[in-house]
């Protein structure tokens, strides 16, 4: 660990050094890193997505789709749109101010630290990256442990696309992070557990250091079959493709349960078992589509959570399980105890409870009774609830009649609220994410105000 410690203090040193050279701060600079970032995704297409098959079993068509089509679109939309986004923004001055002007422009933090996921460890590496990068920051990444293929690919790639006095890369796990958080950067991003993520804040406090926190939670899906009768088949297939489309379940924005109706839950099963059968076939462990479980411990966890006996009476489809191929077979379960661990810990795997209500508004108590979500998902045409969904309950986003793609989305924000995180990122906000906003005022000399200056004459001067 000495010789991480002296790593860790020359990085910085170099970081620091690159910054203050200005180097960074050039927009030719910015976007020559981005073209890189392109560029290493578009040559190392093939690499990328073995490792993720390596660390995570992913699909190749899953590993595009969510990893490397996303970086690459991210980088792109930075490229194209980084010379709108550091244009200064003019602010409207009230009259008495003139002839005095002001504008708020966006400079970079400096030198700081990203903390990265395995789930996604390719995209959730680069993308705050891209936004560290656009604002102008020198960026240090930390990947994940748990995906030790994607972190070493990236620990070998990133030095040879990008610049090395600028942008660095250090394998390791909680150790080395420990080793990182005792310096100070001038903002750290981490994406992660809230359990970690309460560290890295306390971390970062003690130099007041900004944070970003991307963290999880329960996200929970409502199905109004009222008023969505008619796509029934749409809304089942968009929530098995969200479950087990994508990682498994693993990740932050998946479906962690189900709110419905009780009168309606038997069709809704009935109805998911055929798109699993027809998405994974008889045999899902052999279908090449179904994400792995990352890593014995949390196979464990998963093992743990179904085998509660009350949680494992409640399973109406699959609940199959491998310990040597970190296999789980999609599992629906059926009114799981509401004080079970599996309802009041993020599932993180795919295991889907169906939750039954007597009336479909009563999900709106259900989800305030739970800590504040990164995402809702709610299939409804019913603007009544739609409204009631987006006034009386708090969430990173709600997300109507689809799953997940409003993480796709560059336009809209991506974060969450309470303890499912703070701050947010994404296209614009990427860039806003790794900027402070420094007000300008140029005052004028050339009138001067006496009500300013004392002696007080009872004059009520109100700026
Ligand atoms: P984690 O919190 O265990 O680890 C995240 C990072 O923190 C890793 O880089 C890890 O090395 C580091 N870390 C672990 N222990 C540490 C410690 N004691 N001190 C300092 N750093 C430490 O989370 P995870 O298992 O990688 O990811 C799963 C969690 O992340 C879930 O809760 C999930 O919802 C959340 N997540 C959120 C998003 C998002 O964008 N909001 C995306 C993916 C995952």
């Amino acid at each position: 660990m000495e010789a991480m410690e002296e790593t860790v203090d020359q990085s910085l040193r170099e970081m620091r050094e690159t910054f203050a050279s200005g180097r960074t701060r050039s927009i030719k600079w910015r976007k020559a890193q981005l073209g890189a970032i392109i560029e290493m995704v578009k040559d190392n297409e093939e690499k990328m997505c073995d490792v993720l098959f390596q660390d995570l079993g992913k699909h190749s068509t899953e590993a595009f789709r969510d990893e490397l089509g996303f970086v690459m679109r991210s980088a792109s939309t930075a490229l194209n749109f980084l010379d709108k986004w550091v244009v200064p923004k003019k602010s409207n001055l009230p009259l008495l101010f003139y002839p005095a002007t002001g504008k708020v422009i966006s400079e970079p933090y400096g030198t700081v630290l990203v903390l990265s996921s395995w789930n996604f460890p390719i995209s959730l590496s680069l993308d705050p990256m891209i936004g560290a990068i656009a604002a102008g920051n020198t960026v240090l990444l930390k990947a994940s442990e748990l995906s030790p293929n994607a972190s070493a690919l990236l620990t070998k790639l990133i030095p040879s696309y990008l610049d090395t006095k600028a942008i660095k890369v250090i394998e390791g796990g909680p150790d080395v992070a420990t080793i990182l958080l005792q310096h100070q950067w001038d903002k750290i991003f981490f994406t992660g557990s809230p359990k970690i993520g309460k560290i890295i804040m306390a971390a970062a406090a003690e130099h007041l250091t900004p944070v970003t926190l991307e963290l999880g939670g329960k996200c929970p899906t409502i199905i109004d079959h009222h008023s969505v009768s008619k796509d029934m088949k749409s809304v089942v297939k968009r929530i098995s493709g969200g479950k087990w489309g994508s990682c498994s379940g693993q990740a932050c924005i998946s479906v962690d349960y189900v709110l419905v109706e009780q009168s309606f839950a038997s069709t809704l099963i009935d109805m998911f078992k055929p798109v699993i059968r027809s998405f994974f076939g008889v045999n899902p462990k052999e279908s090449g589509c179904l994400s792995k479980i990352v890593t014995k411990k949390h196979f464990q966890r998963l093992s743990r959570l179904l085998n509660d006996p009350r949680v494992k009476a409640s399973i109406v489809y699959g609940g199959s399980m491998d310990e040597d191929k970190l296999y789980v077979e999609p599992t629906i379960l059926l009114d799981p105890p509401l004080d079970s661990e599996i309802m009041n810990e993020e599932i993180f795997g795919p295991i889907l409870p169906i939750i039954t209500l007597r009336d479909i508004q009563e999900s709106i108590g259900f989800i305030k009774s739970k800590p504040k979500p990164l995402a809702i998902y709610a299939f409804t045409k019913d603007e009544n609830l739609k409204t009631r969904i987006l006034s009386e309950t708090s969430s990173g986003s709600v997300t109507f009649n689809d799953l997940m793609i409003q993480y796709m989305c560059d336009a809209l924000p991506f974060g969450g609220v309470g303890q499912s995180g703070m701050g947010r990122y994404h296209g614009k906000y990427s860039f806003e994410c790794f900027s402070h906003e420094k007000a300008i005022m140029e005052g004028s000399l050339a009138m001067d105000l006496e009500a300013r200056y004392p002696p007080w004459n009872n004059f009520k001067l109100n700026f």
